[in-house]
């Protein structure tokens, strides 16, 4: 039975991958666009003129962002997700929450209360995650975690388009920062991929709504776009006109806010409940919790279409059996401040774009959560009761818009994506600290990107040689309360009464919304970079050459694993064929007895469960096929 156990096991890891991709190397392959999510990714191509969508291996249009570490292997997406609960510690999900992030962040802080893995602070205050395999503990960066998922879809289109893809598309939040989206680039590296642009997730969206309606726009249309999924909340407010013209006007949101909160407000819920009806404590039961979690955000979809959900666990804590019934306002109250936020953050979006409601044509909804009724129901109210435009995939449209992002970038000549044009916007403000904690301003928020722009400054003290340039974002006026993106010192200014010396700032964001600061000494010329390697949080460009080898080797064990399956596999035949032979009843005796002993010495060998060296297999493979032949015939 061992063996018939490892055979289904092993057969199933080696259907579910495909070799076609290696068979054409190189060569005219398409860029593809990635929609790397908190919960849920997705991968789609240009190809024979529309978009495609790409299932992958399990022939899901969405793939889980997770990864896990088991004793023997690495998995990737639904198999990660699927054994949560035999390894919580080691399997990881939500990591793009902490991607780019500092440990210390008091977000960071409240998230990693909730999950079943371990994160710890790393050097520069990066938080570094750990997982145990085979005893060894090893920590990875959330870019290494990410480019595992990144390499997971970058796969899935290899094994689509039959060739080895190289050029991506990435999307990230609209309201990511500068070191939020720096790290996810650097995730991608990692993964072996070339990222040809970063997009906007909701401009992403309104590509993809756009390229759909194009043939039916006349003149401008003001759209909304109102993007609520698992960990993140994104609105962008953006003209499209019949030419292909996507100008985005305002962008606002939350790098915290999605289903993942709302699942928890109802986890939270329930602990209470169990507290007050057994008098026990559910904090910190990581096993308990997880399960929770699960259960409560099936009973969440479920409230999207009925009134009422029952959450219901069998012996969730000291053998006792949890059940509730959470109702739909139940959910919705608990949830009403995230929803609120929303509302609040559209109407900034809508202020900053200097529109008003009723400027508005369109609301496009996207990201799995808007499929939430008081969601959409708080958005039409506060549309006046428009109808919200539900035509496009709020699972896929990211997805979609970056592949013809993609298509665009490599030059696809298609009239449509030619001729496209899509200026996008800085989410957040970009100031240089100047004395007294003050935040200057050198770019605005929702200034059109790529922008450059040089601001002077003087020295503040009298014969003053040194200062430090330090570089913010956020809306805050003290700059401290702002997110710092990275310091450098500026020195060798020649001595001169205060304010006499001018230090010009250039402040750069670039297509993909990652900035670089330059700065010079007017009178002498000399200039400081801040590049992306001199400050802390950021991994450095050895750190990720490092990472590159690292997944090159988890490629290789992973062949390795590929070929040892195959040859436990032949091996499961032999046993068969052996079997076979010997229920035949044309073996003499002698031979029948070493047949019998060979097939229960292999079946125990294999009953050991301990994984062989390939060449063991092999030589296993080899006796018990010759003997299976025995006597030759002649
Ligand atoms: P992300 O892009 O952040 O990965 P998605 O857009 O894929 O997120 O949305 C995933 C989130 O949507 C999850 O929190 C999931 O629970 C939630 N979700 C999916 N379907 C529903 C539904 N029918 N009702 C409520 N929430 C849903
Ligand atoms: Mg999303």
């Amino acid at each position: 039975m061992v063996s018939l156990h490892q055979r289904f096991i092993l057969t199933l890891h080696i259907s579910v991958r495909t070799y076609r991709a290696m068979a054409n190397v190189g060569g005219g392959a398409p860029a593809i666009g990635i929609d790397l999510g908190t919960t849920y990714s997705c991968v789609a191509v240009w190809k024979h003129n529309r978009i495609e969508i790409i299932p992958n291996d399990q022939g899901n249009r969405t793939t889980p962002s997770w990864v896990a570490f088991t004793n023997t292997e690495q998995l990737v997406s639904d198999g990660a997700k699927n054994q949560i609960t035999k390894n919580p510690a080691n399997t990881l999900f939500n990591v793009k929450r902490l991607i780019g992030r500092r440990f210390s962040e008091a977000m960071v802080q409240d998230d990693i209360k909730l999950l079943p893995y371990r994160v710890i602070q790393g050097p520069n205050d990066m938080p570094k995650i750990m997982v145990t395999q085979m005893e060894n503990e090893q920590q990875f960066s959330t870019e290494e975690i990410s480019s595992m998922i990144l390499k997971k879809m970058k796969e899935v289109a290899e094994a689509y388009v039959g060739q080895t893809v190289k050029n991506a598309v990435i999307t990230v939040p609209a309201y990511f920062n500068d070191s939020q989206r720096q790290a996810t680039k650097d995730a991608a590296t990692i993964a072996g991929l070339n990222v040809l642009r970063m997009i906007n997730e909701p401009t992403a969206a309104a590509i993809a709504y756009g390229i759909d309606n194009m043939l039916g726009l006349t003149g401008k249309r003001n759209v909304v776009v109102f993007d609520l999924g698992g960990g993140t909340f994104d609105v962008s407010i953006l003209t499209i006109d019949e030419v292909g013209k996507f100008e985005v006007k305002a962008v606002a949101g939350d790098t915290h806010l999605g289903g993942e909160d709302f699942d928890n407000r109802m986890v939270d819920y329930c602990v209470e409940e169990f507290k007050k009806k057994y008098e026990m404590d559910l904090t910190g039961k990581k096993r308990a919790l997880g399960r929770l979690k699960a259960e409560c955000e099936k009973a969440k979809r479920v409230l999207s279409y009925a009134t009422q959900a029952s959450v219901e666990l069998e012996l969730l804590h000291k053998g006792i059996d949890f059940s509730m019934t959470f109702s739909r306002a139940k959910f919705e109250e608990l949830n009403m401040s995230y929803f609120t936020k929303c509302i609040e953050q559209l109407e900034s979006c809508l202020a900053d774009a200097n529109m008003t409601k009723g400027n508005v044509e369109e609301v496009i909804l996207v990201g799995g959560s808007t499929r939430i009724p008081k969601v959409q129901l708080m958005l039409q109210e506060f549309f006046g009761g428009k109808e919200l435009c539900k035509n496009i995939n709020p699972d896929e449209a990211v997805a979609y818009g970056a592949a013809v992002m993609a298509a665009k970038l490599s030059g696809d000549t298609t009239k449509m994506i030619k001729e496209m044009m899509v200026y996008d916007v800085t989410p957040l403000s970009l100031g240089i600290e100047t004395k007294g904690d003050i935040m200057t301003v050198v770019i605005g928020r929702n200034t059109r990107v790529p922008v450059k722009k040089t601001h002077n400054f003087v020295t503040s003290e009298d014969n003053q040689t040194v200062t430090r340039m330090a570089v913010y974002q956020g809306e805050r006026s003290k700059s401290t309360d702002n997110y710092l993106m990275g310091s450098f010192t500026v020195s060798g200014i020649p001595p001169a009464p205060k304010g006499v010396s001018v230090i010009e700032a250039c402040s750069e964001i670039d297509d993909n919304g990652i900035l670089t600061v330059t700065a010079k000494i007017v009178s002498t010329g000399r200039t400081e970079k801040l590049t992306v390697n001199n400050y802390g949080g950021r991994l450095s460009k050895q750190d990720v050459d490092k990472m590159m080898k690292d997944a090159e080797k988890f490629k290789v064990e992973d062949q390795q694993f590929k070929r040892k399956a195959q040859a436990y596999n032949g091996l499961d035949d032999c046993i068969y064929h052996l079997r076979k032979k010997i229920r035949s009843n044309d073996v003499p005796p002698k031979d029948l007895k070493n047949m019998q002993y060979a097939l229960a010495e292999t079946t125990r060998w294999l009953s050991n469960g301990r994984v062989a060296e390939l060449e063991e297999i092999e030589r296993r493979k080899k006796y018990l096929y010759l003997l299976s032949r025995f006597p030759f015939q002649k």
